[in-house]
């Protein structure tokens, strides 16, 4: 058997390009969120990122014998949260034991949700619309982290292993996708949907790059428009969006490559090598999925009345779908709005456009200008009044820019910061007859610029640009100075 090289991440795209034709991915996935509570799901120690190992802990979640855990009622009031955030059925949950030998597990099992999850048969929407079924959505908790003392990092050449309980009991959510995704841009968006539903509602901070967030894969392949769900791989152990798309490339790759040479995919689960690029079967001890789930217990079923649900409801804050909508049906771009509102800079612009602010020109601002520290406590009046100014041809872009820095710096208004910097619009008269002075001092490039091919032409608009800022220190108006330059040549 061969096993042709993969396709990368780079070729981003559908996943009909990435395989070759005739055959489609079929992706489900699961994501674990920590969920933003102040204590554990289970213990009153503190639910915390960091620390010093083993110090946010209670003889709970070291398993210590003769301890009972305590269901964390902000915990249940988050998972609730997010299946209606997710339109699920939220019902009455049984917690279940899921046992496994593992060292980052003092109890030897972790407490989980198995026939009775919290919230089952959901949807999330993408942003271009599309819409992938949720499975179910159930609580859980971590477990603690084991670090591998050795060479490779991995336990099987380790001298010897640590184990942090800091993480061990803190709630998490689990939310299984239906294998509703069909490349790895769309994998790629419902996590970053997903994420940013999470956030918006409060129930998780969503960060990646400290695991709050997690993402597994399910991967297979069918022939194009099949139907059918053939075997799977479950990948585990990708940090980052960039991997997700990569390991379901590699993976979806494999498998066809195997049907090809007349041979077929086992079930199992692997892990993400990011270094290589590829995904390896996991150990076979990782592999037995006799988990002996039996019903806790210790704890008794959780049962939320509907009176708190709807409670919970009716608490729920905008979703991030809905706030983007909100800045589209007031003019603005949907790339604009959607950087926006993932920025949360979303409620600024409205309310700058709602002051009568150009729509377009306020969502590049936030897009463009203010990925900065303070921008959310940016006056909105003031806000709207700057864009005013841009859009009165009062300020060029460049000015306009250089305003607004400055009054997220101090909070002054625009009208006084323009003032004290000396910006006023120039007149187009005295721009003319600075741009034909240097036309004249430069007539090679002015000719390359009438006559040279759209690269050279291109090129030596920047020249020109350039020379008429650096004459006016930035005042003049880029826009008009391509208007004057394009006239010229023109006119012969
Ligand atoms: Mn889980």
């Amino acid at each position: 058997m061969t096993t042709t090289a993969p396709a990368t991440a780079t070729d981003a795209g559908t996943g009909h390009e990435l395989l070759p034709d005739g055959w489609e991915m079929v992706i489900g996935l699961e994501v674990h969120a920590e969920l933003a509570t102040a204590s554990k799901m289970f213990s009153p120690a503190p639910n915390r990122f960091g620390g010093e190992p083993n110090t946010n802990v209670h003889p709970v979640c070291l398993g210590l014998p003769g301890t009972l855990p305590v269901v964390n009622g902000k915990a249940i009031e988050l998972g609730i949260r997010i299946g209606l955030a997710l339109d699920c059925t939220v019902q009455r949950c049984v917690f279940a034991r899921k046992n496994y030998f593992y060292p980052d597990m003092p109890k030897d099992y972790q407490i989980s949700q198995y026939e009775l999850a919290l919230n089952v048969d959901g949807r999330l929407e993408l942003a271009d619309g599309s819409v992938v079924g949720i499975e179910r959505a159930h609580l859980e908790e971590d477990t603690g982290k084991s670090t591998h003392i050795g060479d490779s990092g991995r336990i099987h050449d380790a001298g010897y292993s640590l184990v942090d309980y800091n993480r061990a009991g803190v709630p998490l959510i689990e939310i299984v996708s239906r294998p509703d995704l069909r490349d790895p841009e769309q994998a790629k968006s419902y996590v970053e949907e997903l994420r940013a539903i999470l956030v918006a509602i409060g129930a998780s901070d969503g960060k990646m790059e400290e695991g709050s967030l997690r993402v597994d894969a399910n991967v297979s392949v069918r022939p194009a428009g099949s139907g059918e769900l053939r075997t799977r791989c479950e990948i585990k152990n990708v940090n980052s969006l960039r991997s997700l798309g990569r390991a379901i490339t590699y993976e979806a790759r494999r498998h066809v490559d195997l049907y090809q040479a007349g041979d077929a995919p086992r079930q199992e689960t692997r892990h993400w090598d990011e270094e290589d690029g590829r995904t390896r079967p996991g150990r076979s001890k990782e592999e037995a999925e006799d988990y002996r789930y039996f019903d806790d217990p210790d704890l008794v079923p959780v049962d939320p009345s509907p009176g708190w649900i709807d409670e919970i409801r009716a608490a729920l804050p905008a979703l991030p779908r809905h706030r983007r909508q909100a800045l589209v049906d007031r003019g603005a771009p949907a790339a604009g709005a959607a950087l926006a509102v993932e920025r949360d800079l979303d409620g600024l612009a409205l309310a700058a456009i709602e002051a009568g602010a150009d729509a377009e020109r306020t969502v590049t601002h936030v897009a463009n200008n203010l990925a900065v520290e303070g921008a959310g406590s940016l006056d909105a009046s003031h806000f709207a009044d700057l864009v005013k100014l841009e859009t009165g041809g009062g300020l060029t872009a460049t000015q306009a820019k250089q305003v607004l820095a400055d009054m997220v710096e101090t909070g002054r208004d625009p009208a006084t910061i323009a003032a004290e910097k000396g910006f006023e619009a120039m007149d187009t008269d005295e721009l003319e007859s600075l741009l034909d002075g240097i036309i004249a001092d430069h007539p090679d490039e002015w000719a390359r610029f009438v006559g040279g091919d759209d690269g050279d032409r291109k090129k030596m608009q920047g020249v020109f640009v350039g020379q008429v800022m650096k004459a006016t220190r930035g005042q003049a108006d880029g826009k008009v100075v391509n208007q004057l330059l394009n006239q010229r040549a023109s006119a012969g």
